[in-house]
């Protein structure tokens, strides 16, 4: 049956700025030396996670091995004194978004000046301008797409905020997204990874920003990903699964570009400062309390969203909870959240809303989707898998010691 076009009036007018060039393929970290030459860098300076320390580069220049935590407006200040000290005249990002982020920021700070506060939000960010020195990203987790984004997205543990300094001077000139570097990728960030994909592509199409290149771009990306997360979640070694969250993950990062992220990673950056969870763990915990107070207010978008995920159009909700169930996603409670954090967590959430949610939001509501996500004792037709249990352990020691990241 053929369905009628929803709505017959005119498309809202829209820019898009889609600059960054993409080279997407297994093996093809190995064209870095070529891509730098072809910018005429020749003394790159090199962020590597430190998952990727051992990498062999064929490169001259200095490298830089950032610790595993997600970075923190102090991470960055002192990469981007080193980075000013050096003579490089390429930044090369190799790593998850933790360490793209930090390129991306010290670039900021070595262009500008520091401290990286004078470019965050919230606040009252300085303008950045346009760095003299190319980018090149090398993600090496499938999730949130940072090597094609502006974002730069900081833990502030003082404010126990994330901040953030977006901006498209931040975005890089060349991005090498080699699915081969994410097939050693353990099971939490394979797992938190993938669900911040869905949850960015979702994003991209609800959030009042969305256009419909985005959108486009973003239900390719909940197509492919829907059955490619599962499979990555159940066998990390599935090259083409692998392979396949990897291009979901830099489209929905394209997609979330030329949109926004929503509700559930307003939620998110709340849970994810207060608790010291990593950021897609946190992204999952929320999604679908934060899509079950939104689809009223844009049931076509969600609509969408539902037939992407293979779902009857009034579906989205339950067909994102269908798949936190087959993935075993932890639930709140699982992750040391009690009763206490919930009115904390809410203020949080709306002291720094990003302000593109497709329905409003009060300080009740934040507090209501997180009671919701409290009350989730199981996730239905969860597997009595050991992974929740492994979950746990790892969440516990998250909680515990909120530097680790
Ligand atoms: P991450 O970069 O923090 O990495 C997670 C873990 O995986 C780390 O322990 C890391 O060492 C390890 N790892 C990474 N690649 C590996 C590999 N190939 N093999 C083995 N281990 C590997 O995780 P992430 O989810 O990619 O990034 C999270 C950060 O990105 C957060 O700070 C979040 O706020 C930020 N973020 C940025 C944007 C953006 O647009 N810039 C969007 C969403 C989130």
């Amino acid at each position: 049956m053929v369905r009628p076009v929803a709505s017959a009036a005119p498309l809202a007018p829209f820019a898009n700025h889609l600059p960054v060039d993409v080279r997407f393929g297994d093996g093809v970290l190995a064209t870095l030396p070529a891509v730098l030459a072809n910018l005429g860098a020749r003394r790159p300076f090199v962020f590597l996670d430190p998952a990727l320390a051992a990498l062999e580069l064929e490169l001259d220049g200095e490298r830089f091995v950032l610790d595993d935590r997600e970075p923190t407006p102090a991470t960055v200040d002192g990469a981007g004194a080193r980075l000013a000290a050096s003579r490089a005249d390429a930044v090369v990002a190799i790593g998850g978004g933790s360490t793209l982020d930090t390129a991306k920021g010290a670039r900021v700070v070595a262009r500008q000046g520091g401290p990286v506060a004078r470019y965050t939000w919230p606040g009252d960010p300085e303008p950045i301008v346009a760095p003299k020195i190319p980018l090149v990203t090398v993600p090496t987790t499938a999730g949130t797409g940072s090597e094609v984004t502006g974002g730069v997205v900081l833990h502030d543990p003082d404010r126990a905020i994330k901040v953030a300094a977006p901006s498209p001077h931040n975005r890089a000139r060349v991005a090498l997204v080699d699915p081969e570097l994410t097939h050693a990728l353990p099971p939490e960030p394979t797992l938190y990874g993938g669900i911040d994909v869905i949850a960015q592509a979702i994003g991209a199409v609800v959030a009042t920003t969305h256009t419909p290149i985005g959108d486009a771009i973003a239900l390719e990306a909940l197509r492919i990903s829907r059955d490619a997360l599962p499979a990555v979640v159940d066998e990390g070694a599935d090259a083409p699964a692998r392979s396949r969250m990897a291009c979901a993950s830099l489209m929905a990062g394209l997609a979330m570009n030329l949109s926004e992220a929503s509700s559930d990673h307003s939620l998110a950056h709340a849970l994810g400062a207060r608790h010291g969870l990593p950021h897609g763990l946190a992204v999952g915990l929320v999604l679908a309390e934060a899509m079950e107070h939104d689809r009223a207010a844009r049931p076509d978008a969600f609509g969408r969203v539902a037939e992407a995920l293979g779902a009857p159009r009034e579906g989205a909700v339950s067909a994102v909870r269908d798949l936190l169930a087959r993935i075993d996603f932890p639930t709140l409670a699982q992750c040391g959240v009690t009763e206490a954090d919930l009115g904390p967590l809410a203020g949080a959430a709306l002291a720094a809303w990003i302000p593109v949610s497709p329905a409003p939001w009060t300080r009740e509501d934040a507090y209501r989707a997180f009671r919701r996500a409290l009350d989730l004792v199981a996730r239905a037709g969860s597997p009595a898998s050991g992974r929740s249990a492994d979950a746990r352990t790892v969440m516990s020691a998250a909680t515990t010691d909120p530097s680790r990241r």
